[in-house]
């Protein structure tokens, strides 16, 4: 514990946010949230809700770019990229290419392990200690299979995992995965089940974290949409919208797909490009699963919370477009349809869509700003920022205090944009 009150202003009211903001104040901070629009209204809302430390590899991995590359010419694929003139989404892919290969796969995994399982243990903890109402289910998450030969190939996946980071999931065949989770049809190739991994509702864990850091007199503006820094000699002094200006000690910029309109201001390119995803959410299905799953080839996943149900995923790299794609919608359905009995639920509650901050190592930044010694930054959390909010909140006031970190923050370092 850190005895010195000083200010924080924490910019975005995301998961990544909160949790910066909740262990900033932990440890003795006068801590103030602004977001330019209303708290956890962005990515961090309608996403699937896992907490999962099996996601352990990155998107880029060997093989990733004839995967691409057919998903730029595919019309129902499950990641599309709109083919337009960027110049940062193409510097962006080339630095993803670059990365599609054994040696950076793994180095990129073991950055992701490490956050992936204090941020679970953190959960645990936080949801226990704090009574946090959000729906927190321990059942594991099943990667369902379509193909027998895909679920096969998987043992490979599964022994490095298993030998390398020591997560190892069981495998369900044939019968066996439907006796396991009787809302799948038959017929399907199997599935590997991780137990480890767990699932909340996020709109409702925000809720909950919201009123925790109320109550405890951290202070959260809406509509406070960060424009500018005012700073002298390397140090930032206050932060402004345009009109109102906030003054603080110190800054976290948790600002997640947005990130990089601030990157003037940061004295860094973070490459952050905003990864499309959608949602669909509704009451449970009378047959609906219990299991949150994963169907592996079509890439949508489903998730059975206790007082909703929802389908999501898919992929599209289309600049910061805000327009709900009813094809991509339709493409949930129809892949939730090709295994489940009962796919879905009438009424449809929401239809959501959020840009995933997508890096092209698959890792976040968390960071001193190389302009201002005391700016942090905390966001790139790809497709995993629920399952890693908690570690690197943690990761970010022990940093920022100079305390011991609980992680080697050198996987998450601002200067790994300029290598390689
Ligand atoms: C379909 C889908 C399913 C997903 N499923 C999962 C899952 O199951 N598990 C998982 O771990 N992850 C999942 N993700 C990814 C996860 O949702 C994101 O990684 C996470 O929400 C990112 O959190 P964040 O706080 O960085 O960003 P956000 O939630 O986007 O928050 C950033 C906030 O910053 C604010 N902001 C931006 N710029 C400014 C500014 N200049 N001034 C003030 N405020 C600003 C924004 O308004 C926003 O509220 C999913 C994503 C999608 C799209």
């Amino acid at each position: 514990m850190n005895d010195r009150q000083e200010t924080v202003v924490v910019i975005g009211g995301g998961v990544i946010g909160t949790m910066c903001a909740w262990y900033l104040h932990r440890a003795g901070q006068t801590v103030t949230l602004v977001d330019r629009e209303a708290f956890g209204a962005a990515c961090s809302h309608g996403n699937c809700g896992y907490v999962s430390p099996s996601h352990i590899l990155p998107l880029p991995q060997p093989g990733a770019i004839s995967t691409t590359l057919k998903a730029m010419l595919g019309r129902n694929s499950p990641l599309s990229i709109k083919p337009r003139f960027s110049p940062s989404l193409w510097s962006w892919l080339w630095n993803f290419s670059r990365r599609c290969n054994r040696e950076d796969m793994l180095e990129a995994a073991t950055g992701r392990h490490c956050l992936l399982q204090s941020s679970k243990q953190l959960y645990q903890q936080l949801i226990s200690e704090q009574k946090i109402d959000c729906e927190w289910q321990e059942r594991g998450i099943l990667f369902v299979f379509n193909s027998t030969s895909e679920f096969e190939e998987y043992t490979h996946t599964n022994e490095m995992l298993s030998d390398r980071f020591g997560v190892t999931a069981t495998p369900y065949d044939g019968q066996k995965l439907v006796d396991l989770e009787p809302a799948l049809k038959p017929g399907l190739g199997g599935a590997w089940h991780y137990e480890g991994d767990c699932h909340l509702r996020p709109d409702k864990f925000l809720s909950q974290m919201r009123k925790q850091l109320e109550s405890r007199g951290v202070e959260i503006v809406e509509h406070f949409s960060v424009n500018n820094f005012y700073s002298e000699q390397g140090r930032a002094r206050a932060v402004s919208d345009g009109q109102r200006v906030l003054e603080a000690d110190r800054f976290v910029v948790a600002t997640g797909a947005l990130t990089p309109f601030l990157n003037t201001h940061l004295g860094c390119q973070i490459p952050i490009q905003p990864g499309k995803g959608y949602s669909l959410t509704m009451p449970q299905p009378k047959r609906g699963p219990t299991y949150p799953m994963i169907f592996e080839e079509h890439r949508v996943a489903i998730t059975p919370m206790q007082s909703k149900y929802r389908i999501g995923s898919t992929m599209e790299f289309a600049g910061y477009d805000t327009k709900i794609n009813r094809k991509r919608l339709q493409l949930l359905r129809t892949s939730a349809a090709h295994y489940l009995h009962e796919p879905e639920c009438e009424p449809i509650e929401e239809e959501w869509y959020g840009w995933r901050p997508m890096t092209w190592d698959g890792k976040p930044f968390i960071d001193r700003s190389p302009a201002m010694k005391n700016v942090w930054v905390a966001a790139g959390h790809n497709m995993l920022g629920l399952s890693m909010a908690t570690g690197t909140g943690k990761l970010i006031q022990e940093l920022m205090l100079e305390e011991p970190p609980h992680l080697d923050p050198a996987h998450y370092s601002i200067s790994r944009i300029k290598k390689k």
